[in-house]
């Protein structure tokens, strides 16, 4: 004990030695990262608890805000983390974990991302990147490509350009978003006379100039929250992101779409964006793109499209053809850390004119100078670690072909998902899944016949009864561990509108199969067969058709 105290005090002999000297290799530390590297599957399987504990009794494991006064050894913290953090957290990679928009990594991004975190480049300034600007602007341009398609020439001139950003590397689509709708806020009110530009002058004076009564911005009803901040941050408040109702298909209705930018205009509310979804979070709807883009460029409107999910599905030969008109946007986002299968924080915004991004564009004195190179210059964000290395990697390692691999097979297995789910009947299919996302939710049979026909005002009390066994079963089913949907609140024209709760499922870790999923398809019907609470919603789902 009194050993311990002597060493757990800091001093400049152990700060040097964290700094200089490695963890030994039969240290607690040690051993983990080797069982890492070796078997990261293996590793994830044995250390994350499949049983749920409760959130209140985990906070409990951090309810002090006192920082520690004297150091605490290494493999104490490293025996703490691994029993209070890595115990309890989320299997995320797990084939049977299909709820999240996350799943498995490829082995080499683990290593990769140790070197990224040993250099530490900062990516807001070439000073502190040095290779990694080159390297970063040619994973943007790569990106450009995808979307865009230009020819040599047009990569050859402008990737690289001083003065220019075919795009913005951000920590992920929220801040994607946010960059496009930035740059368009600012082209709808260009600089001119004694308006120096929204940059310059602010929000007051650019629509003070140009005479508008509003901004606004368009997307369908099933538009990322991300929007929603954007618009916030942007100074045009929520209330001007106007939710546009959606086709049975959940795509945008067009006509609704237009003749709301019309209405409007006539208002004299400046429509700085519409925006299209080429792969709803939700339900993996993509828009009308190409009805969209004309719908905006007949207004001469910025078309943004977040693709933040379904960018990737551009790999694929086969289903490509599904986000036809995305290279007619303005700016399109795409998250790398979705279908690009790489770690957390890596999102792109590109912009098909490479002078888009100007109206944004920040200069200081000490950083991101005027004609530099600095990436920082046309980013919301200002340090920046070199997450780019990790897109770059994955683009050459895997591959066009590889990537038009992993999202056919996706597109596939979730086709065969909802074969299976229409197949059965105590499973009702919500939404089809148009790319690797579709949602459901169990009706047994003479529930679901007696509910098709029933009149609507007994079909929304048996849908609310619905609802409430869809989010008991949701629950019960990520409390035993094994396996894992997750749930949002959709509003389908077969129930005419009704809020309908749904299992919803994302096809997209390359390890899960079909008898994975009809595992959780099984261990949904045993938990609605077994358990008290469940059975007791059905019950009374069943008697609103006996009392009326
Ligand atoms: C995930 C997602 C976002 C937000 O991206 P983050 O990386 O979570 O910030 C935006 N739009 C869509 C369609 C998404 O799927």
């Amino acid at each position: 004990m009194s050993d311990d105290k002597k060493l757990a005090r800091a001093s400049l002999d152990s700060l040097y030695r964290i700094f200089t000297v490695p963890e030994a290799p039969d240290s607690t530390l040690g051993r983990i990262d080797q069982s890492l590297s070796q078997d990261l599957a293996g590793f994830l399987q044995q250390h994350i608890v499949a049983s749920e504990r409760d959130l209140a009794d985990i906070e409990s494991d951090f309810d002090s805000a006192a920082i520690p006064e004297h150091p605490t050894f290494v493999s104490e913290q490293i025996q703490f983390v691994m029993d209070k953090l890595v115990a309890q957290s989320v299997h995320i990679s797990a084939p049977s974990f299909v709820g999240h928009m996350a799943s498995a990594l490829p082995y080499f991004m683990l290593p990769l991302s140790r070197i990224m975190m040993a250099l530490n480049q900062n990516l807001v300034k070439v000073e502190t990147s040095k290779a990694f600007t080159p390297m970063e602007r040619q994973v943007v341009g790569m990106i450009h490509k995808l979307v865009y398609d230009n020819d040599e020439a047009f990569y050859e001139h402008w990737m690289h350009d001083r003065a220019h950003a075919l795009g913005s590397f951000c920590s992920g689509g929220t801040i994607a978003n946010l960059t496009a709708l930035w740059a368009a806020r600012n082209n709808a009110l260009p600089p001119g006379g004694d308006f120096r530009g929204l940059g310059q002058d602010g929000l007051l004076a650019g629509m003070q100039h140009h005479g508008y009564q509003g901004l606004a911005i368009l997307v369908s009803e099933r538009g990322h929250y991300s929007l929603g901040k954007a618009a916030d941050i942007l100074g045009i408040g929520r209330r001007s992101l106007i939710a546009i109702p959606t086709d049975n298909r959940n795509k945008v209705r067009t006509d609704l779409l237009a003749s709301k930018c019309d209405e409007l205009k006539r208002q004299n509310i400046r429509v700085m964006a519409i925006v299209g979804i080429a792969g709803a979070s939700e339900t993996g709807s993509v828009d009308p793109l190409d009805t969209m883009a004309d719908i905006a460029a007949e207004r001469g409107i910025h078309f943004h499209v977040d693709s933040a999910w379904g960018g990737p599905t551009l790999f694929s030969s086969t289903h490509r053809h599904l986000l036809k008109g995305i290279e007619r946007a303005d700016s399109v986002t795409l998250d790398a850390h979705k279908q690009l299968y790489v770690p957390m924080g890596a999102g792109i915004a590109v912009f098909r004119d490479p002078k888009t991004l100007t109206s944004v564009e920040h200069h200081a004195e000490y950083i991101i100078r005027k004609g530099s190179k600095d990436l920082g210059s046309h980013t919301v964000e200002g340090s920046r670690p070199g997450m780019a290395i990790l897109v770059h990697s994955g683009l050459h390692i895997i591959g066009r072909q590889g990537y038009e691999l992993l999202i056919d097979q996706g597109i596939e297995k979730a086709r065969a998902f909802a074969q299976m789910i229409r197949e059965s009947d105590d499973f009702e299919l919500v939404s089809e899944p148009e790319l690797n996302i579709l949602t459901y939710r169990y009706v047994p049979a003479d529930i679901a016949q007696a509910l098709a026909q029933a009149p609507e005002s007994l079909q929304r009390a048996v849908n609310e009864e619905l609802n409430k066994a869809t989010k008991r079963i949701q629950k019960i089913q990520r409390g035993l561990g094994k396996s894992f949907v997750s749930r949002t609140r959709l509003n389908p024209a077969l129930y005419d509108g009704d809020d309908i709760i749904v299992f919803r499922a994302v096809l997209a870790n390359p390890l899960t199969n079909t008898e994975i999923l009809s595992d959780l398809l099984e261990e949904q019907r045993q938990i609605a067969a077994t358990r008290d609470d469940v059975k007791t919603i059905l019950g009374l789902a069943r008697a609103c058709f006996r009392s009326c």
